[in-house]
């Protein structure tokens, strides 16, 4: 009797650090188990062995930063039944994304003794903004058990059971005390995706955005509750402007300080 086919997974890296393809490496136990369920047909990070596409669910981790880039993901979205983009890079343009707000050509001519040899584009762009993605999961990097729960829901053909809610609603459940309000600790945890459980404030201290936007930020409220404890216009530009600078919600409350 013929086995049944195995779902072949690809995983592909664009301009990024590769923190996202070690979250899934570090899944140890439950790769184990996915892999039971999966082939993992196209991960050079993990295994030199490489079977063609096209294949059943890809993950990509990195932003678009170069001509060629903007040529390889229609190629990989085309011999992919499902793409999952993973990782703030991926879902957001990444911490390379802060050339958006300038002139990069200024910054090759800086670092590169001979810039005329550096191909790359002005903006560092989500996957989104090129060809259609099935599934975001933000973080940076992704949590590892959120990845396990979208890797086994496209599996099982079911929804993602990812939350959209605010880091704080994790720490309600944690049992963490605010640190914004009893501490009088700056916290992004407010306007940012939970996904983490919300981690540093369980440690005193403020959530710096990793996750993202959650649906629906109120940044000018956030920004005008920074303002009250002591932090400057200049300030908040900065904390906008880290790994998700440029998700929107973010990059015009960045915007909206800068003069
Ligand atoms: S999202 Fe963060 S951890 Fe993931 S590849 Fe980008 S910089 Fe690295
Ligand atoms: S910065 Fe925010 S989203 Fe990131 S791990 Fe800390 S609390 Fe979680």
């Amino acid at each position: 009797m013929a086995t049944a086919r195995r779902p072949k997974l690809a995983v592909w890296k664009f301009a990024s650090c590769d923190g996202c393809q070690l979250s899934l490496l570090d899944c140890e136990d439950e790769l184990l188990a996915v892999a039971g369920a999966i082939e993992i047909a196209n991960f050079p990070e993990a295994s030199g062995a490489i079977a063609k596409g096209p294949y059943d669910v890809s993950l990509v981790e990195g932003s678009i930063t170069t001509p060629h880039d903007e040529e390889r993901i229609h190629a990989i979205r085309r011999s992919s039944k499902t793409l999952i983009t993973i990782g703030a890079c991926a879902t957001a343009g990444g911490i390379q994304a802060l050339r958006n707000f300038k002139d990069v050509r200024e910054f090759t001519s800086i670092v590169y003794a001979k810039p005329e040899y550096i191909e790359t584009l002005n903006k560092s762009t989500p996957i989104r903004d090129h060809v259609p993605v099935d599934f975001e999961l933000r973080g940076c990097p992704v949590d590892k058990g959120q990845l396990v729960e979208v890797l086994s829901a496209f599996l099982n053909g079911r929804k993602p059971n990812v939350s959209n809610y605010s880091v704080c609603v994790e720490c309600k459940r944690r049992g963490t005390v605010c640190v914004m309000v009893a501490g009088g600790v700056p916290c992004l945890g407010p306007v940012t995706q939970a996904g983490c459980g919300g981690l540093c404030p369980a440690y005193a201290r403020g959530c710096f955005g990793c996750f993202g936007p959650k649906e629906t930020p109120n940044t000018a409220s956030l920004s005008a509750a920074w303002q009250e404890k002591g932090a400057t216009e200049q300030e908040l530009v900065h904390v906008y402007r880290t790994f998700n600078a440029s998700a929107e919600p973010f990059r015009k409350a960045s915007e909206a300080y800068e003069h």
